[in-house]
């Protein structure tokens, strides 16, 4: 017995069948003894459906106007939900963001969540209810409704998780949980009983799209156990909490494929002091992300600085730089979008050595060169000819999780 806040994803919730089969799970969990907050999304493709509407009408429209748009989705979903309870004899009620109490600062389009005033809903549950909260919105101090950002329930049902200190925070999705690589091209990717916060919040990251990076971040900081579970199917998903069991003998947790990147040079720039200052400088104020950099030796007073970026922010990226090229001082700029990043994760890497030289000889045998390598605690990365990723992740993952 206990709290259990259960998050359904927008798949998950797509038409009648699909909202009654979630009803089912949250009737279900209610009859176990629990109490039950449950946290939905928009149903299938209503907010980008949504979003199409808004640029038939004004592509220019304020993202305050476009927030009071977006929010109403959910709304849908949930009342829709409420109803299939209700046919179903469960006491509910259904709640948007600012019923519920979740106060955002006033960021339309991407709010963070600053506080969560619960009374409301203690009540219902008091009151024996099922509590079903719109996902993915608030409301600021001015009384408007704000959205969390694409992707943001999670982020609401780990805050509603936290903020009400439930027992458990299941995020429902359409897969089983998080895998050792993407089931979809790597043949042998397993199903992870646990992962750690850590390794999460790297994978999330790194383009494994089961949960938004924010949600992990949140759910680390107060310490909300996740569980990342199908609704279609009736399994043990992931649990992602501070310390992880170890599958048997595997050192790593994970091998994620990021495609959303490009490689940058600046070729022949004036070997002296500054210069790295001055080139990211100039970036972070644009807030383009630098990820892997790699400054060569200098020769004959020159030296290249390579550095990756999100594949959106290349020319941009690009373009700012060449506007300092007479500061800056040097021959060319060179963009390659035809790389991909592919990583390993695992808090193994903390105390075992020869981890990285594993996944390298990994690439050797597949004939894989390597062209820019980055590592932190628990994650290194390599930059590869994008043709070369998915062959890369399937012989990593084999040299890991093979037999
Ligand atoms: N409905 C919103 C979106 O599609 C929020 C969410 O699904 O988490 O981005
Ligand atoms: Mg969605």
């Amino acid at each position: 017995m206990g709290l259990i806040v259960q998050k359904f994803g927008g798949t998950s919730v797509a038409n009648a069948e699909r909202l009654r089969n979630v009803a089912q799970i949250i009737a279900e969990t209610r009859r176990m003894g629990n109490q039950v907050v449950a946290v939905l999304s928009a149903q299938g493709d209503t907010t980008d459906d949504l979003i199409d509407k808004a640029k038939e009408i004004n592509p220019k429209a304020s993202r305050r106007e476009m927030d009071m748009l977006l929010s109403t989705g959910e709304q849908i979903s949930c009342s829709l939900c409420a109803m299939a309870l209700e046919s179903m004899g469960v006491p509910v009620v259904s709640l948007t963001g600012w019923q519920a109490g979740v106060q955002t600062n006033s960021a339309y389009s991407s709010a963070r969540v600053k506080k969560i005033r619960t009374e409301r809903i203690q009540s219902e549950l008091d009151r024996n209810n099922v509590v079903i909260v719109t996902g993915f919105q608030g409301i600021n101090k001015f009384g408007d409704v704000t959205t969390l950002g694409r992707g943001g329930s999670d982020t609401s049902a780990v805050a509603l998780a936290a903020a009400l200190k439930a027992d458990l925070c299941q995020i429902y999705t359409d897969v089983e949980g998080v895998y050792t690589a993407d089931p979809r091209y790597v043949t042998g990717a397993k199903k992870l009983e646990e992962i750690t916060f850590d390794e999460m919040l790297e994978l999330a990251s790194l383009g494994a799209q089961v949960l938004h990076n924010r949600s992990v971040e949140m759910a680390k900081k107060f310490r909300v156990n996740l569980e990342v579970l199908s609704s279609f199917a009736k399994k043990p998903g992931t649990k992602v909490k501070e310390v992880a069991k170890r599958m048997e003998k595997t050192l790593i947790s994970g091998v994620a494929k990021d495609k959303n990147v490009a490689r940058l040079a600046l070729v022949e720039v004036e070997d002296k002091p500054g210069i790295a200052y001055q080139v990211f400088s100039l970036l972070g104020k644009e807030n383009i992300n630098v990820d892997i950099i790699l400054q060569s030796i200098g020769r004959d007073g020159t030296q290249d600085i390579s550095f990756t970026v999100r594949r959106d922010d290349a020319d941009q990226a690009k373009k700012l730089l060449e506007e300092y090229k007479g500061t800056l001082g040097f021959d060319h700029i060179d963009v390659d979008k035809g790389v991909v990043k592919v990583s390993i994760v695992g808090a193994g890497m903390l105390d075992n050595a020869g981890i990285a030289a594993s996944m390298f000889g990994a690439l050797y045998d597949a004939d894989i060169n390597i062209q820019m390598i980055s590592t932190s605690e628990i994650k290194v990365s390599v930059l590869l000819d994008e043709s070369d990723g998915n062959a890369a992740v399937q012989a990593i993952h084999d040299k890991f999780f093979g037999e």
